[in-house]
């Protein structure tokens, strides 16, 4: 299965949690991720760029 692609602006780690079932399916069952939670509670410490091409 291909992995959705980040949208600009968006937390790559949220991200690939939403989407990639599997990473949760590691937890058990009313386990937290805990990486979903420190995001959560603290915030997402990095966003993927808007305009990935171009850096300058
Ligand atoms: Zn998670
Ligand atoms: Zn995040």
């Amino acid at each position: 299965m291909a992995p959705k692609p980040v949208r600009p602006g968006e937390c790559p780690q949220c991200w690939q949690h939403a989407y990639d079932k599997s990473i949760h399916r590691a937890l058990k069952p009313g386990e937290d991720c805990p990486q979903c939670v420190s995001h959560m509670i603290s915030g997402c410490p990095f966003l993927t760029p808007k305009k990935p091409s171009r850096w300058w």
